[in-house]
């Protein structure tokens, strides 16, 4: 191992604690596993096992800047659990990842990967830093520096990282080529390629599809009609426009869609189509002219059917939450809901589609692309799109299945579906 390189491994935090909006990101996502974990009467050693990480990589990472200054970043590759395949997780590039935000949503990949059922176990990246603030040059030699520090922990069969937020298709291709100046061709060691290097067809656009299958199924299950249904959509980056976009497709009204330099909102719709146009010169969509600006705190509680938050966590706390007034959140970003407002909203009756069942569409069409890479066989766009309706539908049906049977929220039946297989995994492996 590097000299620059540290491993540590979390001790896993208390176990039965009330929720509260003061839980940091990993505190959250223990607090829904040990509320699990408690209902599905997992072992002792079992629970030890999945309540921390399995390795955690820290890492410094030097970047000579455009005008030859040296500044130093701080990077994480986290591997939470792989009992069910190779870790796999995306890499986050934003100003607030450290070691616990990352750790947490590591955790949360494991989770998804067993829910939505793909073979992988989970794992997250991240580098802290304002990639908005940094030159495309300086971009890539971060991103070579950084893949270099945790090449001693990832592989095709080991752990495969994709991007998340701050990163994109390009950040990937990098990746790639840093990996494979050391070890040969390697596509698979990374997934959300460009097409061109062994991307799949339809990735990019996956998790927002994958994310309005999962609300366009929940919707109808609740008897509401998603075509006509009235959608507020906070964030529009990857995740957000591509599921504002394909809701739209389906007939529903689009009525307010965000970024981080606020909102716009128009109670018959927005047109979407002018709005992306608007969003290529690089304007906030608040600036659009097709609408009134509203804020991010406000776009939260705006009268709607269905609320999705695609852009970061905890916006959704115990401040605000009894004032959402849509009746059904379906969670595109990874942990908007605090557990406090989870609890508030499910006193309220307001129906939660959790993070790990609704945005889970990204990692299945990864490991679509994964499959791709391996068996160095190209799938067209309908074939993967297809894969995913199925994959999303089965995953939706059993968590309002568990959910109805167990007389449990949604969150919580997701939650117990994947903590079961994870430990049965574990268990039939001799692990625990
Ligand atoms: P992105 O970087 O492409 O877009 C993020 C969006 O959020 C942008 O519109 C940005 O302006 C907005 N934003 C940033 N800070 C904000 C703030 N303080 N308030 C309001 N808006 C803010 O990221 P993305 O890939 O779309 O990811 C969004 C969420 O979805 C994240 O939680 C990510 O972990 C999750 N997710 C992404 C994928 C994927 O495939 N990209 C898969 C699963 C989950």
């Amino acid at each position: 191992m590097d000299d620059h390189a540290s491993t540590a491994v979390a001790a896993s935090p208390a176990r039965r604690i009330e929720p509260s909006d003061d839980m940091s990101p990993f505190e959250a996502a223990t607090y829904f596993f040990n509320e699990s974990a408690e209902r599905c009467k997992l072992p002792d050693q079992m629970r030890e096992v999945l309540a921390s990480s399995y390795r955690e990589l820290a890492v410094q990472i030097p970047v000579t800047m455009d005008d030859g200054r040296v500044q130093v970043f701080r990077g994480f590759r986290i591997q939470h659990n792989g009992a069910r395949g190779p870790y796999k997780g995306g890499i986050r590039y934003h100003e607030s990842a450290d070691l616990d935000e990352v750790r947490a949503l590591a955790a949360l990949m494991t989770w998804k990967n067993a829910l939505i059922d793909v073979p992988f176990g989970g794992a997250k990246g991240g580098v802290q830093c304002e990639p908005g603030l940094l030159s495309q040059t300086e971009l890539q030699r971060l991103t070579r520096r950084f893949t270099a520090m945790i090449s001693y922990i990832i592989g095709v069969n080991r752990d495969i990282p994709a991007p998340d937020m701050g990163t994109n298709a390009q950040t990937m291709a990098w990746m790639m080529d840093a990996y494979g100046q050391k070890n040969g061709y390697t596509p698979g060691i990374v997934t959300g390629k460009p097409i061109e290097l062994g991307g799949s067809p339809g990735r990019e656009e996956a998790t927002g599809r994958g994310v309005v299958i999962c609300a366009a199924r929940s919707a109808k299950k609740m008897g509401i009609d998603f075509a006509g249904a009235t959608v507020a959509v906070q964030g529009f980056g990857n995740v957000g426009y591509w599921t504002a976009h394909l809701a739209d497709e389906l007939g529903a009204k689009i009525i307010a869609v965000s970024d981080v330099g606020g909102g716009t909102y128009a109670t018959d719709g927005l047109d979407l189509q002018a709005l992306g146009e608007h969003r290529e010169g690089s304007m906030s969509v608040s600036s659009f002219a097709g609408g009134s600006e509203v804020s991010n705190e406000d776009l939260l509680e705006l009268e709607c059917d269905i609320l999705i938050p695609a852009a970061i966590e905890s916006v959704i706390h115990g401040k605000n939450a009894e004032r959402i007034k849509a009746k059904l959140v379906v969670e595109a970003a990874n942990g908007p809901t605090t557990p406090l407002a989870d609890k508030i909203l499910n006193e309220r009756g307001i129906t939660v589609v959790p993070d790990i069942l609704a945005n889970s569409g990204g990692v299945t069409v990864s490991y679509f692309e994964w499959v791709q890479n391996i068996q160095q066989f190209r799938w067209d766009v309908e074939h993967v799109n297809e894969e995913l309706e199925k994959k999303m539908n089965l995953a939706t049906d059993s968590v309002f299945e568990r959910s109805e049977k167990d007389g449990t929220p949604l969150r919580a039946a997701a939650f117990d579906i994947a903590v079961e297989r994870v430990a049965h995994a574990a268990h039939i492996r001799g692990y625990v």
